[in-house]
C-alpha cells in the first residue's frame, strides 16, 4: 500500500487516541492521590514509550531521517494493521470509558478509588494495555521502517513487564480479597478461557 496513505492512517490514530484520552487527562488533574507508586524507572520507561509510540513515528512521518531503515511490506500486513488499529481504538475508548475517574497515567490510587469489574473489565483486567499492544502491532504493520515500526512494541513491552505485576500488587493491597477473587475470574490481557 502507498506509504503516504499508511502514514495518514497512522497519524489519524495518533489524533483519535489523543482525543479519547484528553477529557480523562483533564479530570485526572482534579484527583487527590492517596498512594503513589511511581518509581524513577517507571518515569524513564514512560519517556521511552513516548519516544517509541509518538516522537519516533512522527519524525519518520515528517522527515527522511530514518529512511535508511525502510523496507517494503506486503499489502495483507497493511490490511491487518488497519484491523488492529480499529480494534485498538475501540478498546482504548471502551477501557477509558469504563475506568472513568479511576484512570491514571501511572501507578497510583486516588481518594475514593473504586474497583471496576464491569464492562470490558468484567473479563479482562488490563484491557487498556491490550489496546496499546494492538496499537503497537498496528504501528509495526503500517510503518514499513525498522526503527519507526518497532519502536512502539519494544518500548511498551518493557513498561508493561515492569508495571503489570506492581499494579496488581497495589490493587491487591488496596482491595484485598475482592481483587484476588476478581483475578480468579479474569485474564490479564485476554478473557480467561477456562
Ligand atoms: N491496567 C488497566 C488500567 C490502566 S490505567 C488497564 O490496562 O485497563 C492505570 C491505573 O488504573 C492504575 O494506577 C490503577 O489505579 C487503576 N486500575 C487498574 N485496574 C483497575 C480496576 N479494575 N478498577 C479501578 N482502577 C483500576
Amino acid at each position: 500500500m502507498n506509504t503516504l496513505v499508511l502514514k495518514i492512517i497512522f497519524s489519524v490514530g495518533l489524533i483519535v487516541s489523543s482525543v479519547i484520552r484528553s477529557p480523562h487527562q483533564q479530570r485526572y488533574k482534579q484527583n487527590k492521590i492517596t498512594d503513589d507508586r511511581k518509581t524513577n524507572i517507571e518515569k524513564l520507561l514512560l519517556l521511552f514509550v513516548f519516544l517509541g509510540m509518538f516522537l519516533i513515528p512522527v519524525i519518520y512521518i515528517f522527515s527522511p531521517l530514518f529512511s535508511f531503515a525502510d523496507y517494503s511490506l506486503p499489502i495483507w500486513t497493511n490490511i491487518g494493521g488497519i484491523f488492529a488499529f480499529i480494534i485498538a481504538m475501540w478498546l482504548f475508548w471502551k477501557s477509558h470509558d469504563d475506568l472513568g475517574k479511576n484512570w491514571s497515567p501511572t501507578l497510583e490510587v486516588r481518594e475514593s478509588h473504586t474497583l471496576i469489574t464491569n464492562g470490558i473489565y468484567q473479563n479482562i483486567r488490563h484491557p487498556m494495555y491490550t489496546s496499546i499492544f494492538l496499537w503497537c502491532l498496528a504501528q509495526a504493520l503500517l510503518l514499513p521502517n525498522y526503527i519507526a515500526g518497532f519502536a512502539g512494541i519494544i518500548s511498551f513491552t518493557f513498561l508493561y513487564l515492569l508495571r503489570v505485576g506492581n499494579e496488581e500488587k497495589m490493587m491487591l493491597e488496596q482491595f484485598g480479597e475482592v481483587y484476588s477473587e476478581y483475578m480468579e475470574s479474569t485474564g490479564r490481557l485476554l478473557p480467561k478461557l477456562f
